[in-house]
């Protein structure tokens, strides 16, 4: 019996089949869970395309998190898909460039970046609460803030707010008996790493420091924490973070 069985999860940030979602995904259902996609505007039909590389093809709901009309219809929309949620994932990332340029960055670029990618833990977890119940987890996908990085700029700011909005969720959802938890994550190829300039620096910081070694094309370490996460194996764990980074944060120079 596979770690997920029975569970139907929510997973977003599906794009190409190198999104750490993606893998997520595959590893859910090849553990037994039950899955839906979302996506939106002009990637809806990517999304769509890519989820048939998936050992079963998940329906693909639209949800943009920056738009307040399909969030609160989401829970409805679920609802006609699943009878109830056990787990979602958050894989959602985005800055405009301009927010990787730290001192020239505009409170426009940096607003888009917080907004999209830190608040939207928050929007996404209570668009779906209508459907979650006892035992339902949250997992997120980070990239430690504890650090000033070189290129992440806003988007590093912004991290350091999504690693705090996850804290007040586990506050406030623990009652209700949801987890909310990060897994942060060593780089990763994908489309949105090659978005940001400069991120080679990154790939050379990991191919030096972690003690483990680190596949820059490997996204199936991090996606096999998150589904851990989304399972019941961790049920006395929230508001944590768990780095799968070949041991990078651990290490001093
Ligand atoms: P990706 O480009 O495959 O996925 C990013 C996703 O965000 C895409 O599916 C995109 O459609 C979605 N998205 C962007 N704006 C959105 C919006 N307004 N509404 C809904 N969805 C939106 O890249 P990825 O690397 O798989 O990124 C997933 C998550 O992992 C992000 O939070 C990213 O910061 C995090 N992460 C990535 C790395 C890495 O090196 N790739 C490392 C640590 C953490």
């Amino acid at each position: 019996m596979g770690i997920l069985e029975g569970k139907k999860l929510l997973v977003t940030g599906v794009l190409m089949d190198s999104s750490i979602a993606f893998h997520v995904a595959k590893i859910a259902q090849e553990e037994g869970a039950e899955v839906v996609l979302t996506s939106f505007g002009r990637t809806m039909k990517i999304t769509q395309t890519i989820a048939k590389r998936l050992p079963s093809t998940p329906e693909v709901l639209e949800l943009d998190v920056s738009d307040q009309g399909h969030l609160d219809s989401l829970a409805e929309r679920l609802g006609q898909q699943v009878d109830r949620l056990d787990g979602v994932l958050h894989s959602i990332g985005f800055a405009p460039p301009g927010a990787f340029n730290f001192l020239e960055g505009t409170w426009e670029d940096v607003s888009t970046a917080l907004h999209v990618s830190a608040y939207s833990l928050k929007s996404l977890a209570a668009a779906a609460l209508p459907v979650m119940g006892h035992g339902g987890s949250i997992v997120g996908l980070t990239f430690d803030a504890q650090f000033a990085w070189p290129v992440y700029d806003w988007m590093g700011v912004a991290k350091a707010a999504f690693e705090s909005t996850n804290r007040y969720l586990a506050r406030d959802l623990g009652p209700k008996g949801i987890r909310c938890n990060l897994v942060s994550a060593g780089p990763i190829r994908t489309t949105a790493a090659k978005s940001i300039p400069g991120f080679e620096q990154f790939e050379q910081t990991w191919h030096d420091r972690a003690p483990l070694g680190w596949d820059i094309r490997d996204a199936v370490p991090a996606a096999r924490a998150c589904a851990a996460l989304l399972s019941d194996w961790f049920p006395a764990t929230t508001g944590e973070i768990v780095h799968v980074d070949g041991g990078v944060h651990a290490m001093g120079q």
